[in-house]
């Protein structure tokens, strides 16, 4: 059995990172929706917004499990069974790091493979900074998020 494991911290997950789960749910048996608890990193959503967000946005995938981890990827992959690290690339700029971080997981864990799905071109602008940017200024991202998404996000701003 295939298990590929999709990690991001989705704070929240965009229409970028859904059509990357749906892409990537075809290629294997189980997909892993892993979601990094990163204490270095102040998140918009607490874990359990943003697990309710992405299970929300992609009730109808079937092959999918939400998780999350915190530490190393390679480790908790290896404790689900996972060898196959799915990442998302935008643009060049996503490149060097993406390509550091596989060669990384590579060595740490000889087995892991990472494959990159190409954004499609009406996402290539998107992330969750983006969406958290236009919101905090009142701004609709209704086309970019789901509606769910989109409405939590707002109401995350009111009345700052
Ligand atoms: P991270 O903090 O790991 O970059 P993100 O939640 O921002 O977490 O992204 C998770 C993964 O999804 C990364 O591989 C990223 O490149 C990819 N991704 C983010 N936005 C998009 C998008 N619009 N299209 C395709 N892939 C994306």
């Amino acid at each position: 059995m295939q298990i590929g494991i999709y990690p991001g911290s989705f704070d929240p997950v965009t229409n970028g990172h859904i059509d990357i789960i749906k892409r990537s749910a075809k290629l294997v048996d189980v997909l892993i929706v892993a979601i990094l608890q990163n204490n270095k990193k102040t998140s918009l959503f607490t874990m359990e917004e943003r697990i309710k967000l992405i299970e929300e946005s992609c009730k109808d995938i079937e092959n999918i499990q939400i998780e999350t981890f915190s530490g190393l990827l390679v480790d908790f992959a290896k404790e689900k069974n996972a060898n196959l690290i799915i990442r998302g690339l935008r643009a060049l700029t996503d490149f060097e790091y993406e390509f550091q971080m596989a060669q990384m997981n590579k060595h740490l864990h000889n087995d892991m493979e990472t494959i990159f799905l190409v954004t499609d071109v009406k996402y290539s602008f998107l992330s969750s900074s983006a969406i958290k940017e236009v919101a905090s200024f009142g701004g609709s991202v209704c086309d970019f998020v789901p509606e769910i998404v989109a409405e939590k996000t707002l109401e995350k701003y009111k009345g700052e």
